[in-house]
């Protein structure tokens, strides 16, 4: 650019600098709301579709502001803090401003639809009546799908290590991998009070995900505070789970090999940083990964 002329011609200096400032001003401030934007995966042969949750309409976004906890936050909506851990599988202990959360109706849990959950499994789960669950989700038939959220008006958080402990056969998962490569950033147990049910890998948006054992896949799709999530059944009633992801290269019913490219690494769902979150289920309860794990 020749700043001579430029410098002669004031208007089309100011212009020059407005259409300059345009697209700092617009991504400047979406990229505050996602640390970490996605990029157009390259290999993607199979598009993630959000699927909105059915049934619950109130269920409100709130983004964190500096200087929000989660009692202020529970306090603002007349809701609990653990309401608020309930709908967010993810989130991390210190809140973050530009982190969102799912915000529930009233007090109660999000239930997201297991493998081989029913309403009255799901009832009996968090001793609440069929009927107040089927009224707060204006459901009338008992028909549920996996991934699905259903309110539990009144019911609190179980952590699922509470219920009967499956024990753990090294040799039938003998030939499991690692998912992908990162930092560790989190183990499977209880944080503040609840479960974990899975351990997080965290690395850049895109880094390859492989299929920790071989099987048939079972979800591909929105999961929920999970985000873009796939699923693995397995022999001997083993499930795997990879959440957060950025795009899939797999689609239900595909059957994929141990160490198979199935997916790359994102920021999806509530999430507050690239990464993979990684469970193992053995009959439809989420295990220690690291059981399993080389
Ligand atoms: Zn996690």
């Amino acid at each position: 650019m020749d700043l001579t002329k430029v410098k002669k011609q004031p208007v089309l200096t100011a212009l020059l600098i407005i259409i300059t400032l345009i697209p700092l001003l617009i991504f400047g401030v979406s990229q505050r709301d996602k640390p970490a934007p996605n990029p157009p995966p390259p290999e993607t042969t199979v598009e993630a579709q959000p699927v909105e949750p059915k049934g619950i309409a109130a269920i409100k976004n709130h983004t964190v502001s500096a200087g929000e906890t989660l009692s202020t936050i529970a306090e603002a909506y007349s809701i609990d803090v653990d309401t608020i851990l309930g709908a967010n599988p993810d989130i991390d202990e210190t809140l973050q401003p530009g982190d969102k959360l799912a915000i529930l109706p009233q007090k109660g849990v999000l239930h997201t639809v297991d493998m081989g959950d029913t309403l009255w499994r799901i009832s009996n789960m968090y001793s609440i009546d069929i009927q107040a669950i089927l009224s707060a989700n204006n459901k009338n038939s008992d028909g549920l799908a996996i991934g699905e959220k259903i309110f539990v008006p009144g019911g609190k958080l179980i952590a699922r290590s509470d219920l009967p402990s499956v024990p753990v056969s090294r040799s039938a998962v003998s030939r499991v991998m690692w998912p992908t490569d990162g930092e560790f950033t989190s183990g499977f147990g209880r944080r503040w009070g609840r479960l974990h049910a899975g351990i997080d890998i965290a690395n850049d948006v895109g880094t390859p995900i492989t299929a920790a054992l071989s099987g048939r896949v079972t979800y591909a799709g929105w999961y929920g505070g999970y985000g873009y999530t796939l699923m693995i059944e397995h022999n001997n009633g083993y499930t795997t789970l990879y959440g957060h992801l950025a795009s899939f290269t797999v689609g239900v019913g595909q059957y994929v090999k141990s160490g198979q490219k199935i997916g790359l690494m994102g920021n999806t769902g509530y999430s507050t940083g690239p990464h993979l979150h990684f469970e193992v289920h053995k009959d439809g309860n989420p295990i220690n990964p690291m059981n399993v794990l080389p």
